[in-house]
C-alpha cells in the first residue's frame, strides 16, 4: 500500500474511524493499492459535529475579514503545494497531470473569490421612520455538512470549503470513498493556514455517514454533489428533516452544431469538451446535434478523436465497473445500429496494464431514444445525432431530463441567441465546449442536474450558508413618535 491508511480529521487531528471497516483506495492509472478507507460509523460523526458545534460560537463570532485571512493563507498554500495536490489528483483519480493542475488552479480561484466575501456580504440599512432603522445582516448557519463525488477530488470540495466557513460556518465533508486522499490533504493545509481547530472536520465513508449526515439533529445544511439517483435520496432525506440542502446531480449536456460553424475549432472543441478527464465531468459533451449538413465537421471531430490516446493525452476512468459500463453502452449503440466512427473500447495502456482506460468514441447516426443518447455515459464518448432544424434539435435538448449545461456552435448571433433562449439548461455556451461560469458567476444546472433553491459557488453561495438576521432599531425617544416606532 502505497500511502497509510486514510484517516478521519477532528478537532484538527487525524483520528481512527471506531469501525475497522474499510473499502481499498485503488489508482485507476496502474491499479496501485493506494490506501484504505474507513466506513466510519454514527459515533464517528457525532464526534465530528460535536467538535464543530464547539467551533462554531468562536468562529463565527470572529469578524468576516478576519476569517478571510485564512483563506488568503490557504490560498498562497495551494499555490505552494500545486504540484503534490495535481500528483495525489491524478494518482487517486486517473485524470492526467495537466488536468490537474487545471483542478488545483480552479481550486485557487475559488478560494480567492471566498476571500472578496466581505465585500460582498455588506447588509442594507434604512432609515425606516424617524429615530428608527432597520438593518439586515447574513448569519451563519452553524455546523454544515458536504458530500462529494469522485470525479473533482479537490475542486468539487473547494466548490463550498471557502465559501461555508469564511461565512462563518463549521464544516463536515464526506468525501467520496473511491477519492479520499485529496481531502485529507486540504484539511492539513487548512490547519496549515490558521483555521482554528473544529472548524473543519472530515469523516470518510459510505452510504451510511450520507445518511446519518442528513439524519443528524444539529447540521443544519447539507450540499450534496454526485449522480441525479442520489441527488434524489440526499435531497429528499435531508429536507424531510427540515434542513437546507442543496443537491446537484448528474448531466447528459448536448452540444448544437449548426453547418456555418468553424470547423477546425468546433472540432477541437467538441473532442476536448466529451474527452477531458476521460468524459468524467457534470459540464462534459455527452450528446451532439447536427443541425443540416455538419458530414465536414463530423470529419474533423473523429480526426481530432484520433489524436488523443489514453494514457498520453487521456486519463483512465475511475475503475474496472465503469470502464465495463462505458463499453456497454457503445455496444448496445451498435447493435441498435448506430456507426461507431471512432472506437475506444479495448484500450490497453503499455506497463499500465491494470489500468482502466476507454479510449475516445465518437458514435453517429444515433436515434434520440437510443440509451447513449439519453442517459448519463461518464466516459469519453460522443453521440452525434442529425436534424434538419434548430427546433428539431432544440426538441431533443429539451426532452433530456438534465440540465446542466447546453452549447451552441455557430457564427450566426442570432441562431446562437435563438438556442440560449430555449435551452433547457443552467449553462449555455456558445463556442465553448465545457461552459463552466468562471468566478463570480455562480456554478448551478436545471431539471434533474440541481435540486434545491441557487447555485453552488460564487454570489448564489452566500444565500444557501447563511441566513437573513433583520434588526429595527430606535435609541432617541424624542426623535418623534408615530404608529411604527
Ligand atoms: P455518486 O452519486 O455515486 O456519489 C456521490 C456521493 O454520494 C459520494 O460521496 C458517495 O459516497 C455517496 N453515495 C453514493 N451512493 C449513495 C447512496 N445510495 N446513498 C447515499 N449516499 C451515496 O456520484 P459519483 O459517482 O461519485 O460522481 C459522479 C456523478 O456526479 C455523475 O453523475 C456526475 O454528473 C455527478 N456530478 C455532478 C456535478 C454537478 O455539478 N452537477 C459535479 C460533479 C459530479
Amino acid at each position: 500500500m502505497k500511502y497509510s491508511p486514510t484517516k478521519n480529521y477532528i478537532n484538527g487531528q487525524f483520528v481512527d474511524a471506531s469501525s475497522d471497516k474499510t473499502i481499498d483506495v485503488i489508482s485507476p492509472v496502474d491499479g496501485t493499492l493506494l490506501s484504505r478507507v474507513p466506513m466510519s460509523t454514527s459515533k464517528d460523526l457525532d464526534d465530528a459535529v460535536a467538535a464543530a458545534k464547539k467551533a462554531f460560537p468562536l468562529w463565527s463570532r470572529t469578524p468576516i475579514k478576519e476569517r478571510v485571512q485564512v483563506f488568503f493563507k490557504y490560498k498562497y498554500l495551494l499555490e505552494q503545494h500545486l504540484k503534490e495536490l495535481a500528483e495525489l489528483c491524478s494518482e487517486e483519480n486517473g485524470k492526467t497531470y495537466g488536468e490537474s493542475v487545471a483542478e488545483i488552479e480552479k481550486c485557487i480561484e475559488l478560494t480567492e473569490f471566498a476571500t472578496s466575501l466581505p465585500q460582498l456580504i455588506t447588509g442594507e440599512v434604512l432609515e425606516v421612520s424617524r429615530g428608527v432603522e432597520c438593518r439586515t445582516e447574513h448569519a451563519p448557519l452553524g455546523v454544515v455538512a458536504s458530500i462529494v463525488p469522485f470525479n473533482f477530488p479537490s475542486m468539487v470540495p473547494n466548490w463550498t470549503i471557502p465559501n461555508a466557513i469564511a461565512l462563518g460556518n463549521c464544516m463536515i465533508l464526506k468525501p467520496s470513498e473511491k477519492v479520499p486522499l485529496s481531502c485529507g490533504k486540504i484539511a492539513q493545509l487548512l490547519k496549515e493556514a490558521g483555521l482554528p481547530d473544529g472548524v473543519f472536520n472530515i469523516v470518510n465513508g459510505d452510504v451510511a455517514i450520507v445518511e446519518a449526515i442528513c439524519d443528524h439533529p444539529r447540521i443544519e445544511a447539507v450540499s450534496f454533489v454526485g449522480s441525479t439517483k442520489v441527488a434524489k435520496i440526499v435531497y429528499q432525506r435531508a429536507t424531510s428533516n427540515y434542513k437546507r440542502c442543496l443537491a446537484l446531480g448528474g448531466a447528459k449536456n448536448h452540444l448544437m452544431v449548426l453547418p456555418d460553424a468553424i470547423p477546425g475549432m468546433t472540432a477541437q472543441n467538441v473532442v476536448a469538451s466529451m474527452s477531458g478527464c476521460a468524459g468524467q465531468r457534470c459540464m462534459a459533451a455527452s450528446a451532439m446535434v447536427g443541425v443540416g449538413n455538419v458530414d465536414h465537421i463530423i470529419e474533423k471531430i473523429c480526426d481530432e478523436a484520433k489524436k488523443i490516446v489514453p494514457g498520453e493525452n487521456l486519463g483512465a476512468v475511475i475503475n474496472k465497473e465503469s470502464q465495463q459500463r462505458i463499453e456497454k453502452y457503445i455496444t448496445e449503440a451498435e447493435q441498435q445500429g448506430a456507426k461507431i466512427l471512432v472506437d475506444g473500447r479495448n484500450a490497453h495502456v503499455k506497463g499500465k496494464e491494470k489500468g482502466t482506460y476507454v479510449g475516445p468514441t465518437v458514435i453517429d447516426f444515433v436515434t434520440p431514444e437510443m440509451s447513449v443518447a439519453t442517459e448519463e455515459i461518464f466516459g469519453p464518448v460522443i453521440s452525434i445525432m442529425r436534424t434538419n432544424t434548430i427546433d428539431e434539435a432544440l426538441v431533443i435538448e429539451n426532452k433530456n431530463p438534465y440540465g446542466n449545461a447546453a452549447s451552441v456552435f455557430t457564427q450566426n448571433g442570432g441562431a446562437a441567441r435563438y438556442i440560449i433562449d430555449r435551452a433547457s439548461a443552467g449553462m449555455i455556451g456558445v463556442n465553448v465546449g465545457v461552459p463552466v461560469p468562471r468566478e463570480p458567476f455562480s456554478f448551478g444546472g436545471w431539471n434533474e442536474s440541481k435540486f434545491g433553491v441557487g447555485d453552488i459557488t460564487g454570489k448564489s453561495s452566500i444565500e444557501f450558508w447563511t441566513k437573513l438576521k433583520k434588526s429595527t432599531t430606535k435609541w432617541n425617544p424624542d426623535a418623534g413618535v408615530n404608529w411604527m416606532s
